[in-house]
């Protein structure tokens, strides 16, 4: 019999996340601080607390998930997959198509599954409240979430375009007792530089990261948190994948080939890294692939630079060695938000480098109009992000359909759509543009970073 979605019980929740950092191809080059030229963690140890550095340098394979973190997520784990057989059926393909769908957890998407274990660390070392960046503000909302469940204060830098355009996740954030600020805003001295200058500006991820991070670095009782990039945050969203192997097994099936989307790269890692570790260690039924979908309009990995750069506008990050498009880079307003930050996970850059996975750029109307498939067939409207993926799935399951290869194709749902109803509107009336960032555009920035760090190009070496 085929099974349309495959749930576990509570009981099955993963009770160790897993950490690629042991089984990559080649190790990991550091973080670099600029003033000495010298490997070294910068700012990070001054806005993280002592159990997130230590996940953030592990060498650990298998790390425990503490059992009050576990009992949080009860409340929507273990997630349901999917089997899209209305989809399969409209795209006529011999093709499987499986989706974990993350959209059921309280926020909305998969950001709770590290918001939720940051917000626990923060809590037993005796952080009081944690300051954070939001672009569409769902990691805004996940962490707001987990403060409140821990009994943390939140403040949130959220990036001014998102703020005016998307009050509904400003509401949800003040529902979870967050104090949500329009970034560039007053409260800090980044932001009132930028405003002095330029009154309009409307904000960027990079601009709200230096906000939320100098917050956390003048208040000693202020913790910054991530929601994606940082080695920690993809260990913590491995719960996803581990749960999809038990899911896959329990219907007898093994995916040939799995998509997601990349912004910081943590939701499409939680995903696969877990496959990914059955492969190298053997165990894997089948030639996994892995392939990461990014947007047309931030194309840090496919027409990017791996090399060092900042993580945020103001350049208080150290040097992270990753695929970028510039730490200036001012986004276009495309509407998958979550997707228009200039840099990426250096695991991401690393397995990207040694060719382990694959990257693919859409532009957001063939990316609207597969996500139009989706809704269609499976009723769940999900967020422009994962729209992504659905792309990649939707042009392999139609390639498969021409060969009549049966494979097994899997993606992550990592989050609902039900916040960006503009986003739609737009689409249905025809406003959105194919927007494409121009290679040029990567070269000056690129040029840029060099006549900053003129000896970039001899540490790049070391990668
Ligand atoms: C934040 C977000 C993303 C992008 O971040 P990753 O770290 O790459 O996962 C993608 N989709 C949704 C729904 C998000 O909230």
């Amino acid at each position: 019999m085929q099974q349309r979605k495959i749930f576990l019980d509570d009981e099955e929740l993963p009770k160790q996340w897993y950490s690629i950092i042991p089984d990559l191809p080649k190790p990991l080059p550091p973080t670099i601080e600029p003033d000495k030229r010298q490997p070294g963690p910068g700012i990070v140890p001054l806005i993280f607390p002592k159990a997130i550095i230590g996940q953030e340098i592990s060498k650990e394979r298998f790390i425990d998930i503490p059992d009050e973190v576990r009992e949080v997520y009860k409340l929507w784990r273990p997630t349901p997959l999917f089997r899209a057989m209305a989809l399969e059926k409209a795209l006529k393909t011999p093709a499987k198509i499986y989706y974990k769908y993350e959209g059921v957890s309280p926020p909305g998407s998969h950001k709770p599954n590290t918001a939720v274990a940051q917000a626990y660390y923060n809590m037993k070392e005796g952080t009081e409240r944690m300051a954070t960046e939001t672009g569409a503000g769902q990691w805004g909302s996940a962490l707001a979430f987990g403060c409140m469940l821990f009994g943390l204060k939140c403040t949130v830098y959220m990036v001014k375009a998102s703020y005016n355009q998307k009050p509904y996740r400003r509401i949800m954030m003040e529902s979870y007792g967050a104090d949500v600020y329009a970034s560039p805003s007053e409260e800090t001295e980044s932001g009132r530089k930028i405003l002095k200058d330029d009154p309009d500006n409307p904000g960027s991820l990079g601009i709200a990261i230096s906000e939320a991070v100098e917050d956390a670095l003048k208040n000693e009782k202020v913790k910054y948190g991530i929601g994606s990039v940082f080695n920690h945050v993809l260990l913590h969203q491995t719960v996803i994948g581990l749960e999809a192997k038990k899911q896959m097994e329990a219907v007898d099936d093994y995916p040939d080939i799995i998509y997601g989307c990349i912004g910081g790269g943590s939701s499409f890692s939680g995903l696969f890294w877990p496959f990914y570790y059955d492969k190298v260690s053997g165990k894997a039924p089948k030639d996994v692939q892995f392939v990461a979908t990014e947007a047309t309009a931030c194309p840090k990995v496919t027409k990017g630079e791996y090399t060092f750069d900042h993580g945020d506008t103001a350049r208080l990050t150290p040097l992270v060695p990753m695929h970028t498009i510039g730490h200036d880079f001012i986004p276009a307003p495309i509407h998958a938000g979550g997707l228009r930050y200039h840099g990426i996970a250096p695991t991401i850059s690393r397995l990207v480098s040694e060719k382990k996975m694959q990257t693919k750029a859409y532009n957001q109307v063939e990316v609207f109009d597969a996500a139009k498939i989706f809704i269609n067939t499976e009723g769940i409207i999900p967020a422009p992000e994962p729209a992504h993926a659905i792309k990649g799935v939707v042009d392999e399951a139609l390639r498969c359909k021409k060969t009549g290869e049966k494979k097994t194709i899997m993606f992550l749902l990592c989050g609902h759509g039900y916040f960006d109803m503009q986003a739609y509107a737009d689409y249905f009336s025809g406003k959105l543009l194919p927007y494409e960032y121009p290679a040029e555009k990567v070269a000056e920035a690129m040029q840029r970073l060099k006549k900053l760090y003129p000896w970039l190009d001899e540490l790049k070496k070391i990668i």
